[in-house]
């Protein structure tokens, strides 16, 4: 349902990522921030069917140049092997978890299953903060250290990761990115700048719901777009594909205004850019997600 004519709007160019969200809801831990509204309900979970993916596949995708998976926490499907092994058949996968319940059985396993393939896995962590105490604020009491071993089981596997930190308190990303190279230094890792995607809280979801905000501040403009390169937005080149449909970008999945349609079909039709992630994303001239 689109709501709003006004609004700039915005086209795929080229399918170049497709994003799987395996389940809206389902998560093993509750981030106080999640742009979701994801819970531990075990009666609620509403994974994606694996046949949304394989129907997606049947389509001509010359473009495709990543498949990344999704959710909620995406290591809960039940039919997670077996989506990563189609996946694999087509296109590179990232599998953008919160790295909790990434652990040395479950490397073992991803490898056997890439070993057969050309494709190749890598893995993008939620790690929010360099600091224990900053990250399990919002993240959870243990969430860290989960994540840290998650991090250096990847690096000694060689499998590829990076890591998506959400800026909570708005902290300079000089600093920021700082501390994680000091981190990495402690944990003997080589860092690469290109390892860390700082990204700014979207105000959405669950965070929305603890700190009572709402959406409505600032829409995207005509004269925003002026000499902006629109080619550095994912929905330029991504679309979700979740259990309800079809969406512009991994930000707008729980908001009618990113729906485009029923199936990857309906992919090209206008993005309206009205909302105020879309503003937020504007105005950082960077991409959020891919
Ligand atoms: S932000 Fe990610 S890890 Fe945290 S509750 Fe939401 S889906 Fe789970
Ligand atoms: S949030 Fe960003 S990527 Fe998503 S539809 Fe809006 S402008 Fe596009």
């Amino acid at each position: 349902m689109q709501l709003s004519y006004k609004a700039p709007c915005s086209k795929l160019v080229n399918l170049e990522n497709i994003w799987f969200q395996l389940s809206k809801v389902a998560c093993n831990i509750k981030c106080k921030h999640c742009y979701l509204d994801c819970h531990q309900d075990t009666r609620k979970r509403n994974f994606l069917p694996a046949e949304k993916i394989t129907d997606a596949f049947k389509l001509d995708l010359p473009n495709l140049r990543m498949v990344y998976l999704t959710g909620g926490e995406p290591f809960l499907h039940p039919k997670i092997n077996e989506i990563i092994r189609f996946c694999l058949k087509k296109s590179d996968v990232t599998i953008c978890t919160n790295g909790t319940l990434v652990n040395e059985k479950k490397i073992k396993v991803l490898k056997t299953i890439e070993a057969a393939f050309l494709h190749k896995i890598c893995f993008k962590f939620s790690l929010d903060h360099y600091m224990e105490g900053r990250n399990d604020e919002y993240r959870g009491v243990g969430v860290f250290k989960k994540v840290v071993n998650a991090i250096k089981l990847a690096n000694r596997y060689n499998i590829p990761f990076s890591i998506v930190c959400v800026n909570l308190k708005n902290e300079d990303e000089t600093l920021v990115r700082k501390g994680f190279s000091e981190l990495f230094q402690k944990l003997g890792i080589v860092y690469k700048e290109e390892y860390i995607k700082v990204i700014p809280l979207l105000k959405m979801g669950t965070y929305s719901k603890y700190y009572n905000i709402s959406d409505k501040t600032n829409t995207v403009t005509y004269e925003d777009l002026i000499d902006f390169d629109m080619e550095i937005l994912d929905c330029k080149t991504s679309r979700v594909i979740s259990s309800d449909g079809i969406y512009s970008c991994p930000a707008l999945v729980n908001d009618p205004r990113g729906r485009l349609g029923e199936k990857l079909e309906d992919s090209s039709r206008n993005v309206y850019l009205e909302t105020q992630t879309c503003y937020d994303c504007v105005n950082r001239q960077d991409g959020l997600f891919g």
